[in-house]
């Protein structure tokens, strides 16, 4: 199987082939169509297994084929820590150097009339921790209402760190009507729970 196989367009299979990468590895085989198929996903993967690159290359390729509205966010990727978050937004970047999509980057300990700047000049996706998207959200600053595609990455980290109350608020946010991905490295029970709140008929992909 060749990354060209599971559906990917041309700009992100160039940006894919610039990155060295030859074959998918199997929670990419296994979630890429699945999310172009605007199907949402509960995938249990650890980090290192490609899961990244898993959901944002189809995301790109939605976000790039989709029309946006006056660049109101319209993906919105949640992760548990600044590291995780800042590397997310570098993939992000990587995959989508042929694209012309933006991104901010909201997170805690970074400046907050930064992010505001970029949040003012619209972007496609946000990459956040919950606490600041909730900070921001709180004052008045982001609009989710056109958010399509909600990533929740690495729940079971979220559930460790005590950030599911704020998770569950900022979904509360979000239109019911989105394709939601959810990712974990273990299904708890907790994690079963959540996961059955925030998806709908998921297709269930284990690495
Ligand atoms: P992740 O699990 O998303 O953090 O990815 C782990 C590492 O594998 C990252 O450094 C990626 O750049 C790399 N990677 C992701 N997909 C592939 C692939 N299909 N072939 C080779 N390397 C990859």
């Amino acid at each position: 199987v060749t990354f060209a196989d599971l559906g990917l367009s041309g700009p992100i299979l160039q940006a894919v082939a610039d990155s060295g990468y030859v074959t998918p590895t199997p929670i990419q085989e296994q979630a890429i169509p699945v999310v172009l198929m605007g199907r949402d996903v509960l995938g249990c993967a650890q980090t290192g297994t490609g899961k990244t690159a898993g959901f944002t290359l189809p995301m790109l390729d939605i976000l790039a084929s989709g029309k946006a509205k006056a660049r109101m966010p319209r993906s919105l990727i949640l992760e548990p820590t600044r590291e995780l978050a800042l590397q997310v937004a570098e993939n992000f970047v990587k995959y989508g150097k042929h694209l012309s999509l933006t991104h901010a980057l909201l997170i805690g300990g970074e400046s907050m009339d930064e992010q505001r700047a970029v949040l003012e000049k619209g972007v496609d996706v946000l990459i956040a921790t919950p606490g600041r998207l909730l900070d921001l959200f709180d004052r008045g600053r982001i609009l989710l209402a056109d958010v399509k595609v909600l990533v929740i990455d690495e729940a079971d980290r979220m559930l460790d760190m005590g950030f599911i109350p704020d998770v569950e608020r900022i979904v509360g946010f979000l239109p019911t009507i989105r394709q939601t991905l959810f990712f974990s490295a273990t299904m708890a029970p907790e994690i079963r729970r959540l996961a059955d709140a925030f998806l709908s008929n998921p297709k269930e992909i284990s690495v």
